[in-house]
């Protein structure tokens, strides 16, 4: 007998998440509009440095998107033809792509079997004399292995840079992301842990000079008005969008606290299912939850079950970054990064927001556990 659900289980649910902050919200809006002052001024200003203080780190420099916040990183350190970075062959596109827009060549390693992150005993493989940085990515919300890659970074004069778009608020070693190595880059994408309304990014980094530099690049390359000394890219971070974060980072904690809960529920529920858990939180490692991926050796049906049950699911990401069709001309095939490739067969995202139910949740984990016994 097939349960019945009776309302939707949506994968996201981003209007629910801001019910309590709705007035603030829209006020806030409202006073942008009324001022009429749209670019940088002091919501940015305000949001760098409650975000930098959140981070635990000195600076703070909010930018276009995620993607711009990786890109200025490079550009700042100088990356560009001729170089090397080295990134996870398991992440989002946007975690490589910078790499490309400044001109350098990304060089995959593959990821750890049980975390899904970068693994340090692969960095030696992509290592040449060309390599300039390591992209660590702390994915789906979990950190990477820092004190091995930083260990290893520091040990052949490599920076390490952040991609923290999706660990807003995680902790690895009681210190969050962003203040984990060089400079870290976040994105604010609607969906993501700390989102605006639209496209968003920051960068954080203990380095003043780095900091400053990427004021400049963000605004046409300009350290004073009208002298446009560096690359004049334009990535600042809107107005609008920085009074929308800085209402709310105010909620990111409590929010977090959810997503831990949804995440502890689904560890109980799940527990005696076929598929396998992501890796629960430790004192050393605390995750911020962003998505609750699972794998599954039926993951194409069991996802197609779930949808006419009526559970929104997702698959992050269902291609690795080296067979990307961008990417062909690296020359990588397939088979050259295995556990980045077979977690792109099984990976599925369960939904993961901190509006779930402890009720919704029992209802997807008695879901999946009844696709097991149809299974077999
Ligand atoms: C979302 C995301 C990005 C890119 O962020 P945008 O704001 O969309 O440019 C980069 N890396 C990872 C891992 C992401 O999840």
């Amino acid at each position: 007998m097939t349960i019945a659900i009776q309302n939707p289980i949506k994968f996201l649910d981003l209007a629910g998440q801001d019910a309590p902050i709705r007035d603030q919200l829209r006020s806030a809006a409202n006073r942008i509009i009324d001022q009429g002052n749209y670019i940088l001024g002091s919501d940015v200003q305000d949001f760098e440095s409650a975000f930098a203080d959140y981070c635990g780190t000195t600076h703070a420099v909010g930018v276009a998107s995620g993607l711009a916040a990786l890109e200025l990183i490079l550009r700042a350190y100088d990356v560009g033809p001729g170089d090397e970075v080295i990134v996870p062959a398991h992440t989002f596109v946007g975690t490589a792509a910078p790499v490309a827009i400044v001109g350098a060549t990304p060089v995959c390693a593959d990821v750890k079997g049980d975390d899904y992150t970068l693994d340090p005993s692969k960095l030696e493989d992509a290592l040449s004399d060309k390599t300039k940085a390591i992209i660590v990515v702390h994915l789906y919300g979990r950190t990477a292995d820092m004190d091995a890659i930083l260990a290893f970074a520091r040990s052949h004069n490599l920076k390490v840079i952040e991609d923290a778009a999706q660990a807003h608020g995680a902790t690895y070693k009681g210190r969050r992301t962003g203040s984990l190595a060089d400079a870290a880059g976040f994105s604010c994408y609607p969906t993501k842990n700390l989102g605006a309304s639209g496209d968003a990014g920051v960068v954080t980094t203990d380095d003043a000079d780095l900091a400053h530099k990427i004021k400049a690049l963000r605004n046409c390359g300009q350290f004073e008005k009208n002298q446009h000394s560096l690359l004049p890219c334009n990535h600042r971070l809107d107005t609008l969008q920085a009074a929308l974060l800085n209402v709310r980072l105010t909620m990111l904690d409590s929010w977090l606290k959810g997503r831990q809960q949804v995440a502890a529920w689904y560890a109980k529920s799940l527990a005696d299912s076929s598929v396998t858990l992501p890796l629960e939180d430790e004192e050393d490692q605390v995750s911020a939850w962003h998505l609750y991926v699972i794998r599954s050796e039926h993951r194409d049906a069991l996802k197609d079950y779930l949808a006419r049950l009526g559970i929104g699911t997702a698959i992050h990401y269902p291609n690795p970054v080296h067979l990307q069709p961008y990417f062909s001309t690296l020359g990588y095939q397939t088979g050259d990064f295995p556990v980045a490739e077979a977690h792109c067969s099984s990976i599925l995202s369960l939904p993961m927001h901190p509006n779930l139910t402890r009720e919704q949740v029992e209802i997807i984990g008695d879901a999946i556990k009844q696709f097991d016994r149809q299974v077999g």
